[in-house]
């Protein structure tokens, strides 16, 4: 079984165009005749939560106070039409837990992927607000990455973790800690073997500067010895990165010693043998 959960209809850059033109059965289409070449058996939508209007009830960034235009439950209903399963993800915001389980409750999801993009209010994955810029030493910034990581899986919100090291997005485009990666694994994994909350294996990191699967091997290894289970991703924006380069996640996956990955169901998870 080959799954794509973490899937956008919407591109980052179109803003306030087209909710109507996202969310039509026309584009879903492209999405699914890419997923049926790449033998993709489940897939899934996952918008993220600052699309919606409804997220700025947990958090007014100016980055969400931009983008945040469509209407969630149209969303659900919308994406409950399709043969698509249905997915969000949804930042995790320190403090705003109980505000986030609501708007969770308001919809019958497949799944939740939790996603670090930020720590405080500095993206890991953007120029602006950007995190090394505030912070100024990686090492601070790595440290404070993988311990909102380890609150996101102890908060129990999610199924899946998404593209769980993030933080090195810009690769050797910006300075990394001098340290073994491993220390700054180390709480993250801790919460994930205690919550039992899926580690997603994503291809998006090798159309990013990192050029490299989001987790790293090291990560990857620590998570199999934790007994960690995996969900398996592109986090295409577009329907050609729809799975894009499962070839190598694949491979990647059984050198580390995976061979099933989670599927969801109204947020039920079971394990299918992987490829
Ligand atoms: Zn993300
Ligand atoms: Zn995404």
């Amino acid at each position: 079984m080959l799954t794509d959960y973490h899937v956008h209809l919407r591109d980052d850059d179109d803003l306030r165009a087209a909710e109507d033109a996202a969310f039509t059965d026309a584009n879903v289409d492209r999405y699914l005749e890419v997923a049926g070449e790449a033998g993709v058996a489940e897939l899934g939508c996952s918008e993220h939560i600052h699309r919606f209007r409804q997220a700025l009830e947990l958090w007014r960034h100016p980055f969400w106070e931009e983008q945040a235009h469509d209407d969630i439950d149209r969303y659900c209903e919308f994406v409950r039409s399709t043969p698509l399963r249905l997915g969000i993800e949804m930042d995790f915001i320190p403090g705003a837990e109980d505000r986030i389980a609501n708007l969770l409750d308001r919809g019958d999801y497949d799944y939740v992927i939790g996603s670090v993009h930020f720590v405080e209010a500095h993206a890991v994955d953007q120029e602006r607000f950007d995190v090394l810029e505030w912070i100024g030493d990686p090492d601070v910034v790595w440290r404070r990455y993988f311990e909102t990581l380890a609150e996101a899986a102890r908060s129990g919100l999610f199924d899946i973790l998404a593209h769980p090291d993030l933080v090195k997005y810009w690769g050797r485009a910006r300075p990394t800690p001098d340290r073994d990666p491993r220390f700054y694994y180390e709480p993250a994994v801790e919460a994930i073997a205690e919550t039992g909350v899926a580690v997603e294996v994503s291809t998006a990191g090798l159309r990013k500067p990192v050029g490299e699967l989001y987790p790293a091997p090291a990560l990857a290894e620590m998570c199999v010895d934790a007994g960690a289970a995996f969900a398996l991703s592109s986090d295409a924006h577009v329907p050609d990165d729809v799975g894009r380069d499962y070839d190598r996640a694949v491979d990647a996956m059984r050198d580390w010693g995976i061979d099933e990955i989670a599927v969801f169901e109204r947020r039920s998870r079971s394990m299918e043998p992987l490829g």
